[in-house]
């Protein structure tokens, strides 16, 4: 069995004012409590572990009851400062001898079983950390950032058919993520600390192998206003063709 720790411990301001990006509302129910039955809908998926606000825990937990997420294991811990904090105290509240790991971003409500069933079938595989990923609509540039306002000088264009978009749930052996959760740890409690902004990017700074699976276009994150309005476009179209 997989456990599945999800982070809803962010504030989510690019969405604008209001509750915590977890909580907001997404057809009738909060963006966790979809990510959370996203999770559930996979027979791999045992336990679920929930980062929440650190004020919030007993509303979450309440949240989940009153959404009916029976049948699976679910659990709520206080989240901290940062994602990579919510997911490590997340990564502590799964038993040891659990094998697989996925991390689920909240924000990601939508995402289709069949990608997380493929993410958990690639750890069963071999490998140590799997992460769903699309290939880019965009030409991608990186530029040297400038004062707001300022135009910023373009200093290459990376090849787009070597570039994805990656997603969650990211895939791990458990012993894996929390052997680079530890260090990092142990860097920060130094003064430094690795800047990476997905559970992957940890594997990959200290030298792990990570390897991608297709991931899906409903699987996209909720960050600003008009991914909320897509979001209700994919839900009602699935309510609509099978009673999702
Ligand atoms: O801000 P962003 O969209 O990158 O957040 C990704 C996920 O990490 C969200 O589900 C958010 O709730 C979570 N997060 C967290 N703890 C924080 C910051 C973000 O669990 N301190």
């Amino acid at each position: 069995m997989a456990a599945a720790v999800v982070p809803a411990a962010g504030r989510g301001e690019r969405l604008g004012p209001g509750a915590p990006k977890a909580l907001r509302d997404l057809g009738g129910a909060p963006l966790l409590v979809h990510a959370v039955r996203a999770l559930a809908r996979s027979r791999a998926v045992g336990l679920v572990v929930v980062a929440a606000p650190p004020q919030g825990v007993a509303e979450v937990l309440s949240l989940l009851d009153s959404h009916g997420l029976d049948g699976k294991d679910i659990r709520v811990v206080a989240g901290g400062a940062t994602r990579q904090e919510s997911v490590r105290l997340g990564l502590a509240a799964i038993p040891e001898s659990t094998e697989i790991v996925l991390v689920h971003d909240a924000a990601r409500p939508l995402v289709p079983v069949e990608v997380v069933d493929a993410v958990v079938a690639a750890v069963r595989a071999g490998a140590e950390a799997v992460v769903p990923a699309v290939p880019l609509a965009d030409t991608v540039k990186r530029v040297r950032p400038v004062a707001a306002g300022e135009p910023e000088p373009v200093l290459d264009t990376p090849d787009r058919a070597t570039l994805r978009a990656v997603q969650t749930p990211q895939g791990f052996r458990r012993e894996t993520l929390a052997e680079v959760h530890a260090k990092a740890l142990t860097e920060e409690a130094a003064g430094g600390s690795p800047v990476v902004t997905d559970d992957a990017g940890l594997v990959e700074y200290y030298g792990g192998r990570v390897v991608v699976v297709p991931g899906h276009e409903e699987a996209f994150k909720v960050t600003r206003p008009l991914d909320l309005v897509l979001a209700e476009a994919v839900l009602a179209r699935r309510r609509a063709s099978d009673g999702f």
